[in-house]
Order: C-alpha cells, then structure tokens, then sequence
C-alpha cells in the first residue's frame, strides 16, 4: 500500500457558548476552526486526522502542505514508527513544537486510522485494547468572567448530567461561586491558562484549598517553569498540566521535578498517537495519571477517545462546552448525560460527513 495524496481541509462552523465574549485562548472568534488532514492511498483506504487547531490552524495547514506532504506521498502508511521518525528528524531544525509538531500530530492520526481501517480494528484494539466502552466526559466551559453568564453554563450543564465540569476562570470571586453553584457532590476542575506567578500561584492555592477543586490546571507562567510547579504541588492541591508540552521528552522532564498529579498530553500537538502512547506509558512509570487534554471536535477527539479508554485508570474526556451549528463526528461529539460511547467501527471508528465538508470548507 502507497500514499497517493495528503490533504488538509480547514473547517470552519459557527459556534455559540451561551454569553460572555467569544473566545478560545484568548482570541477573539466566533467560528470554531477544525484543520482536517486526508490521507488517500492506491488501496482505497483513507485515514483521517486533525492537527491543531483554534487560531493556528493556519499556520499548521501550510506546514503540511508544504513541508510533510511531499515526504509521505508514494511511502507506505503502514510503517508508521519509521515514517514519523523520518518525518520529526527532517523537520527538527525547524522548531520542536508548534505547528511544525502539530502538523506531524495531524499526519500521524491519519496513518493510524489507515492502519485500524486496514486491520478492520478500532483503534482502541490497535493500541492494547479499551478497558471500557464508555467514557465520562467533561463540559470544560470558556471563560465567561462575569456572574449570570457563568451562573446559567455551571446550571446547565448540571442538569444535563455532566459530573465533571471545568471552569477557564481566574477571578476567585468567580471560583468561589461556581463551587456553591455546582454544590459538593459534581467534581469541579479550574483550568487558568498559565496566569499567575510562582507568589500568586500560592497565594491563589491558599484561597481556593476550601472549594475541594480535582485539579488545578496550568496555575504558572510560563508553562516551562516545571520546579515553580513542584514547588506549588507540594501544598497539596492537585495540579495538572501538558497541552503545551512538545513531546515526550518534555514530559519526562516535568515528571522528574514532579511537577504534576495530572499529565495532559494533547494528541493533536503532541506528535499524535505515536508520541502520547510513549506519554502514557513513561507517565506510568512516574507514577502520574493522565487525563488527555481535548480542545476539539474532530478526528482528535476520536483519537483522544480511544487513547483515553485504554488507560488503567479512568480518565474523563474534554468537551469544550459551546453549541457548534453543526456537531461533526457524532454521537460521539454529543456525550448524552455526561457520557460517550467508544467507536467500534475500524480506525477512528467515524469518517466526516462529506456534506459537512462541502458545506463549512474555508481552505
Ligand atoms: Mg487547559
């Protein structure tokens, strides 16, 4: 089996999260952008993937394009170890995460999905095989930064049956008030973007310990700052970080400082499937358990889906919390009381829609 053509597809779908401004990591939008990869091969099977995403879906798009694309047309999909390896040593000079690694992420999901579709396994098979066949997700709201807005997601999601819900504020007026909203019983994680300082870091630990937060996610700027996480970590909140890591080896150096309870390797910036299952297991081996971090809705998502029900110990999976005009991939993007399904069909287990495609293609 030959590559025939790699293709990127950015996906553009409006999307609404229920008041507050409109934003994802700080960039003002109002459309969700999903960056597709399509790998075609001469035996007729094709693998989809999805590279991150957001607003830099962009910049990954022309880096596949341009710089792995032409490397992976008439290779064997099914070599994926020795292809991603290539792949990664010739692009290394040129940055060692970013695009550059989420456009490998993308390219990587793909050859896996050819791979599940070839063998007629899920994925979940591939790669040692699920440990339940369905997940408890999250409703990881945005930030909303103000009361009502705040007060009417924390309620509805409740009452949809979420059991875990993430916050992105930072004013502790609003953490503080979201804990009384959601009451003791609903695991309540707040994820804050690296905002803080070392000092504030503390001082905001100390102020929210009464709240009985499940994790405190990215609490310190920079994200690099491994040993202000372990400083942190040792006054017993539980702290999580990773989706800004650029490998394995990242992890293993936040692991060795003790830096975090959670890791939460994101597939698509990560280098993909290949690279988290290393995550994983080296995580394993520290100790830490991981959650994946999931701030999409496409191939990624099934890919975190499948990786996330293979892990020992329960893992509850990331749902943005927005109302997309049209859910892709579903069900499996639609959790029904707080719960999904695990795809059991070959690969990823759901191709797109060619009517979404031809209808929300920008690129
Ligand atoms: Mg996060």
């Amino acid at each position: 089996m030959r590559i025939t053509s790699v293709e990127t597809i950015l996906l553009q779908i409006p999307y609404d999260i229920g008041g507050g401004p409109k934003a994802i990591a700080g960039h003002p939008a109002t459309m969700l952008n999903i960056l597709l990869v399509r790998i075609q091969t001469d035996a007729g099977i094709t693998g989809w993937g999805e590279a991150f995403g957001h607003a830099v879906a962009p910049a990954t798009k022309l880096v596949i394009d341009n710089m792995i694309a032409p490397m992976l047309i008439g290779r064997d999909p099914t070599d994926i170890t020795a292809l991603m390896s290539e792949v990664n040593r010739n692009l290394h000079l040129f940055g060692r995460n970013g695009p550059l690694v989420y456009g490998v992420s993308g390219v990587d999901i793909a050859l896996w999905d050819i791979a599940g579709k070839r063998a007629r396994l899920p994925l979940h098979a591939m790669i040692g095989g699920a440990v339940r066949k369905e997940l408890p997700v999250y409703a990881s709201l945005l930030r909303y930064g103000e009361t009502s807005a705040l007060e009417k997601n924390l309620r509805l999601a409740a009452e949809q049956g979420y059991r875990y819900i993430k916050l992105h504020e930072v004013n502790p007026d609003l953490i503080e008030m979201s804990r009384d909203v959601l009451g003791p019983d609903i695991e309540m994680m707040v994820d804050t973007n690296c905002p803080w300082t070392p000092a504030q870091a503390c001082a905001m630990v100390e102020r929210l310990r009464p709240l009985n937060i499940y994790w405190l996610e990215e609490p310190i700027w920079p994200p690099e700052d491994h040993a202000a996480m372990a400083r942190l970590r040792a006054k017993g909140m539980p702290l999580s970080a990773g989706e800004n890591a650029g490998g394995l080896h990242d992890f293993r150096k936040m692991f060795e400082v003790g830096a975090v309870d959670i890791a939460q390797p994101s597939v698509t910036k990560i280098g993909g499937i290949t690279e988290a299952l290393k995550i994983n297991a080296v995580a394993e081996s520290f100790g830490v358990r991981v959650v994946p971090h999931c701030a999409y809705f496409g191939p990624g998502y099934l890919a975190s889906l499948h990786i996330a029900a293979c892990l020992e110990q329960e893992a509850p999976l990331e749902r943005l919390y927005m109302n997309l005009e049209t859910a892709p991939f579903s069900p499996f993007t639609l959790p029904r009381h707080g719960k999904t399904s695990v795809p059991q069909e070959p690969g990823l287990g759901c191709d797109p829609d060619e009517a979404l495609i031809a209808r929300y293609r920008v690129n």
